[in-house]
């Protein structure tokens, strides 16, 4: 009897995940090395004195691409995790105090602008059919691959080409039909789901707003690391061995193929196939000698485009704080200025925009009754920047929480912390392991994306494979979710194991 495939797979993030489960279904042995003592990477979680908090991702969107998934592996999500949808989505507010709260039905959304700018209301009647047509265009080539020069040449991209909006940043594609920059804002920001600035963000990203209007946002009961959970549950059921606490010291390369992998204990495992999950920049330069990689040196590394990083604290409180919502975003008076200071300048703004996850108002197993978890993000520049994090770490905790307490209506919050924990970019680089501390990974510039960005099946070694942010189609948990289908398809494939692409979307 031929012997089943067995495929080694670095990390166990969400892109980790959803290959194992979609390989260990069609019977490949798969074997998963993660470094930490949980499943989930960045989608992960934190849990101390009584409070669950994510450790990353806190929108869930577009949930059938993990639907699929779990219905290919024989199971539906909807049993695994409770899945509840949000509305309104949340809750922006502008230095102004104006307060825009975005929402699933078109006459709430129509109504939203119209509070803010009047005449923006009638743009969203072009926005969204427009919209609705670039999205049905642009996202079928988000679930193929990239590796080949014919796959450029396919019919979902050739088709897409009108909607990419290719001269345009998402800043510009929505002043097509907005005029109030606070509109736009509402409309744009969510750049930063990539980790990237409106005014830089290729036109095309435009949809990503569409797509919550469209899918909705979600919340898992327990936290979105609760996808996680459930997808390393299923992984074990289905056969996949996932080893905790099992750190990748190199990827042993012969002759430009991946043969297995060396242990930080000294151990070597081999596979036919390696998979690597761990952050793309962090990887390469860690798990494979600079003299064996042609393309990816770290010269070159040092010389890609990164997304921004994020400060964050996560925050167990004693009290609720019923006035916000579950999700809320506060815009700095100087939007422009604080992309630029993250993107250019490199410096930390007086104003920052930020962001506050207030979960507890619609999960009570996130802490003990009558608390809360409150989750704080604000985006900063990443680690190519030389900002000293051991000296200005303090200040800017003030700073943030000194924001809290004005423009978030939390006056009292620093009297009610029972448990603080504080990541800075240099904590995503050390003890998270991603390069350069860029959370949403390799920019989504034109010449990061699709066949410019890390190849799913990997150009540089045989028998090696990406998944996760850093290859195709990118970063957010939907499109990661998607790297590890199409790695799983390209390995079946590669083994004559029979694959056929639903290509579903609602
Ligand atoms: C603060 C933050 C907020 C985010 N918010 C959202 C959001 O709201 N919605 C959304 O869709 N996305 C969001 N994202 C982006 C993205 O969805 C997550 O970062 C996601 O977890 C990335 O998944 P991944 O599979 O690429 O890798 P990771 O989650 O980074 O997983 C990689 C795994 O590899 C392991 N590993 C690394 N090196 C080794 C080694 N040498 N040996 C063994 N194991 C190793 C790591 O421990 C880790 O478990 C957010 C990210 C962050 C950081």
């Amino acid at each position: 009897m031929k012997r089943k495939p067995r495929i080694g797979i670095i990390g166990a993030g969400p892109g980790g995940l959803a290959a194992a489960m979609l390989l260990a279904r069609r019977g490949l042995d798969v074997t998963m090395l993660e470094r930490a003592d949980r499943e989930g990477g960045r989608n992960g979680w934190l849990k101390q004195s009584g409070y669950t908090f994510d450790i990353g991702p806190t929108f869930f969107m577009m949930p059938f691409v993990l639907e699929e998934i779990f219905e290919e592996c024989g199971r539906r999500l909807s049993d695994c995790v409770d899945l509840r949808p949000l509305e309104p989505f949340y809750h922006l507010t502008h230095a102004d105090g104006t307060v825009f709260t975005p929402s699933g039905v078109p006459e709430r959304m129509r109504e939203a602008i119209g509070r803010i700018h009047p005449p923006d209301a009638a743009g969203y009647d072009r926005y969204r059919p427009y919209h609705e047509a670039k999205t049905q265009a642009i996202l079928p080539c988000l679930s193929q691959p990239y590796d080949r020069l014919y796959h450029v040449l396919k019919k979902p991209l050739l088709k897409a080409i009108p909607h990419l909006s290719l001269t345009r940043t998402v800043w510009e594609e929505l002043g097509l039909f907005f005029a109030d920059n606070r509109v736009k804002i509402g409309f744009t920001f969510q750049s930063k789901y990539l980790g990237m600035s409106p005014y830089a963000c290729p036109g095309l990203f435009s949809i990503l707003a569409y797509t919550e209007q469209k899918w909705g946002i979600f919340h898992p009961i327990g936290g979105c690391n609760a996808l996680s959970l459930a997808m390393g549950k299923l992984a074990r059921e289905l056969g996949a061995a996932i080893h905790l606490n099992t750190d990748v010291k190199e990827i042993v390369i012969e002759n430009r193929r991946a043969r297995g992998v060396l242990l930080a204990n000294g151990e070597r495992a081999d596979f036919d196939e390696i998979i690597m999950n761990a952050d793309f920049a962090w990887g390469m330069r860690h798990l494979i000698p600079n003299a064996l990689r042609r393309k990816y040196t770290d010269e070159n590394l040092d010389r890609k485009r990164y997304s921004c990083s994020t400060f964050m604290m996560y925050l167990g409180v004693d009290r609720r704080y019923d006035h916000l919502a579950h999700h809320n975003i506060y815009i700095s008076g100087d939007y422009r200025g604080n992309l630029e200071d993250i993107e250019t300048r490199g410096h930390l703004s007086e104003d920052p925009s930020f962001y506050v996850q207030n979960a507890s108002v619609t999960d009570a197993s996130l802490a003990p009754a009558g608390h809360s978890t409150i989750y704080v993000l604000v985006p900063v520049p990443n680690g190519q920047k030389s900002l000293d994090w051991s000296t200005v770490k303090g200040p800017f905790r003030e700073r943030i929480l000194n924001k809290l307490r004005t423009r978030a209506g939390m006056a009292d919050i620093e009297n009610h912390i029972r448990f603080e924990r504080v990541i800075t970019p240099d904590d995503w680089q050390s003890d998270m392991r991603v390069g350069y501390g860029a959370v949403f990974n390799l920019g989504h510039n034109v010449t990061q994306m699709l066949m410019f960005r890390p190849h799913n099946r990997f150009e540089e070694f045989q028998n090696m494979w990406l998944v996760g942010g850093g290859t195709h189609p990118g970063s957010g948990l939907p499109t990661i979710y998607e790297s590890g289908k199409i790695t799983a398809a390209g390995i079946c494939r590669k083994h004559g194991i029979p694959w056929k692409d639903s290509g579903r979307m609602p």
